[in-house]
């Protein structure tokens, strides 16, 4: 088998190439500038060993792959009682969908659709003010990389808040159920600033290093969550992490991920590599086209799917 240096390098010279790189998000300016024909990969090995190809250290908009560290973050201050409030079931719906809610009396299908998100964002900011939830959640993901220069990009924060409609009216919907305990426009700074954190592949792929090795940053050796918690967190990344695109990529890829609109992938193989991609251009999901791409020829070449006997 051809070494992980040379599969990650072979993938990006791939990708260069790709033809159908999907659609820019348009929604907001800062996410609608950004050139379809970047493409960025980074590999982590259980050892610490990292491989980058592409534009791997540009830093980019993370969007909803920011909500698996508000989820462990939130997990880690009110413990299990989160699942009265948010579910554990993949929707089948859009990222904002609010279909759902109605039936189901306020509480999200899960943590990763956008309602869900913002619930657990409600959770983290509690009875702080805004500015310290951001803070704490900028923290919670710089020493998670080990590196501070990980920002918040103000710009889109604003743009997301001026434009965010619908996250607006989930917040109120989910509010009226009393599924929201702190004022809408409170909950929902958090969620924009979350939503708005930039970081490049290398970081995020450092980032999540503990959903790789058990719940242990494996650059530091400290414990994040327990074992078990790991196992969970990447359960729902691999049910819940791509929205109604879900089940399409457990069936391409088969490892937990996550998307985001900026074009971000965190995708985990336990126990082997934290991987981050990245490429603008989105699927009809909202999951970076030539991202889950990328992770398909990855796994097929590595066999690391959870679903191969060698793998998970
Ligand atoms: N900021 C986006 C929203 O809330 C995030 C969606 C995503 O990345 O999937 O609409």
């Amino acid at each position: 088998m051809a070494s992980l240096e040379m599969i990650v390098a072979d993938i990006a010279a791939e990708m260069a190439d790709a033809p159908d790189r999907g659609t820019v998000a348009d929604y907001i300016p800062g996410l609608a500038e950004i050139d379809s024909g970047r493409f960025g990969i980074a590999v982590i090995e259980a050892d610490g060993t990292c491989h980058k190809a592409g534009d791997a250290d540009e830093p980019f908009s993370i969007q909803s792959i920011s909500k698996v560290f508000s989820l462990t973050l939130a997990l880690g201050a009110i413990g299990d009682r989160l699942w009265d409030r948010v579910g554990r079931e993949p929707s089948g719906s859009a990222f904002n969908s609010i279909v759902q809610l109605e039936t189901e009396s306020g509480i999200p299908r899960n943590p990763f659709i956008n309602a869900g998100a913002i619930v657990v964002a409600d959770m983290i900011l509690g009875a702080h003010e805004p500015i310290e939830a951001i803070g704490e959640i900028l923290r919670f993901v710089r020493s998670l990389a080990d590196d501070d220069s990980i920002f918040i990009d103000e710009r889109i924060a604003r743009a997301e808040q001026e434009t965010g409609f619908r996250n607006i009216a989930l917040a109120n919907y989910m509010r009226a159920f009393g599924n929201l305990r702190q004022p809408v426009e409170r909950t929902l700074g958090v969620y924009f600033h979350q939503c708005a954190l930039a970081m490049s592949c290398h970081q995020l792929a450092r980032a999540g290093g503990y959903l790789m090795a058990g719940g242990i940053n494996p650059a530091t050796g400290h414990s994040i969550v327990s074992t078990q918690r790991a196992r969970r967190i990447n359960a729902l990344m691999m049910t819940c992490g791509h929205y109604d695109g879900s089940g399409e990529f457990a069936f391409r890829v088969g490892l937990p991920g996550k998307s985001g609109v900026g074009g971000g992938i965190l995708a985990i193989a336990p126990g082997k590599a934290s991987i981050a991609v990245w490429s603008p251009g989105l699927n009809p999901r909202g999951t970076s086209q030539l991202g889950a791409l990328a992770l398909e020829r990855l796994v097929q070449r590595t066999g690391w799917s959870v679903f191969e006997p060698s793998g998970g």
